[in-house]
């Protein structure tokens, strides 16, 4: 992600610009582009559950060249490049209950920027975002957490990030979340255990991120316990270490962070064990915001590779055998998540491969 206003609007500004790329993006995405529509309104929300949860976990910036072939050989000192199965255990656990999508068919982020907060945006609308770089405001179209709450279903966010919460809803007062440090109204629910946690992360130094960042540590910790205390209908989590310590040109710790990332992912599959049917009725989707340059430090407009990512699904709906046959973009996140809570979302090929053709 790597908010840096100066920098990266200078650069948003010379690579972007508001020229050639906007005449270009116009006519394929409206002001409102969103695969959701709003069709409810605040004052009429009947509260329901769903007995098919999702949650989505989101990992900032991360290659699928990690993901599919393991270590970079030419950037490993001191020992044997580890595979993708040796780094990811807990990823690769769950695609064996599920598909890892991002070899045979490619996930791209639609861009053209290539940067996080198009990428969320875009995750959070089912479509592609006029957001060009990290200074946009907040979403102006309806996101899955709109459609969920106004459906009457309960949406919960915890990112380390704190700009995620201006993709995550159109609706300010619909969403419950903790982004960043202190951004977002993240409800207790009477939880003591979550309103310690608010109180420690306040507290915390945003390194190895800036500003209002929170480290992925503490993200995790309080993601898992929203998801054992409140138990909502669809958990987006976002971690970012890995973007970070990338800008920074750290491989090593670049890695670190990906496999603290997949332990993450490893205490979610102990918690939703532990919930029994609920938990084996939970689809998991792992995601990153968009991939990174050949050079590995970078991403953005000016790296086309770096609209590569990957995509794991994993639950009880996911369909054995053949994968969606055609490229899944970042907006297939919500879209399918839409499609799984009943809350609508588009079709598309990954949809309807989702719902089973
Ligand atoms: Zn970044």
């Amino acid at each position: 992600m790597r908010w840096r206003p100066l920098l990266v609007g200078a650069l948003g500004l010379f690579v972007v610009g508001h020229g050639a790329s906007h005449a270009l993006a116009e006519p394929r995405v409206s002001e409102v582009q969103s695969a959701f529509s709003r069709t409810a309104t605040r004052g009429r929300i009947r509260p329901r559950t769903t007995a098919e949860p999702v949650v989505i976990v989101a990992i900032d910036g991360v290659r699928p060249r990690e993901v599919f072939e393991g270590e970079d050989p030419a950037r490993v000192q001191g020992h044997a490049p580890r595979s993708g199965r040796e780094l990811l255990p807990n990823l690769y656990a769950l695609a064996d209950a599920g598909r890892l999508i991002g070899s045979d068919e490619a996930v791209v982020a639609s861009g053209p920027a290539y940067v996080s907060l198009p990428g969320y945006t875009e995750m959070f609308t089912g479509s592609p975002s006029r957001c060009a770089s990290n200074e946009c405001g907040r979403t102006r179209a309806p996101t899955l957490v709109d459609a969920a709450v106004l459906a009457g279903l309960r949406a919960s966010v915890v990112t380390s990030w704190e700009r995620i919460c201006l993709a995550a809803a159109q609706d300010p007062e619909l969403l419950d979340a903790s982004c960043g440090r202190h951004e977002g109204h993240l409800d207790s629910e009477g939880d003591t255990l979550i309103e310690s946690l608010l109180e420690r992360d306040a507290a915390l130094s945003p390194s190895p991120g800036a500003a209002d960042y929170r480290p992925d540590w503490a993200t995790a910790e309080l993601a898992i316990r929203v998801l054992e205390a409140k138990r909502p209908d669809v958990l987006f989590v976002g971690l970012g270490d890995t973007d970070e310590l990338a800008h920074a040109g750290n491989y090593a710790a670049y890695v670190t962070a990906l496999g603290r990332a997949d332990a993450f992912l490893g205490a979610l599959r102990a918690t939703l064990a532990a919930e029994g049917e609920r938990g084996r009725n939970t689809t998991v989707m792992v995601v990153t915001d968009h991939g990174r340059s050949y050079g590995f430090r970078d991403h953005g407009a000016a790296f086309p590779e770096s609209r590569f990512g990957f995509l794991l699904v994993s639950g009880p709906r996911v369909p054995r055998g053949e994968g969606p046959g055609a490229e899944v973009t970042l907006g297939d996140v919500g879209r399918g998540a839409g499609r799984l809570l009943g809350v609508g979302g588009e079709d598309s090929p990954f949809t309807t491969w989702l719902s089973g053709r």
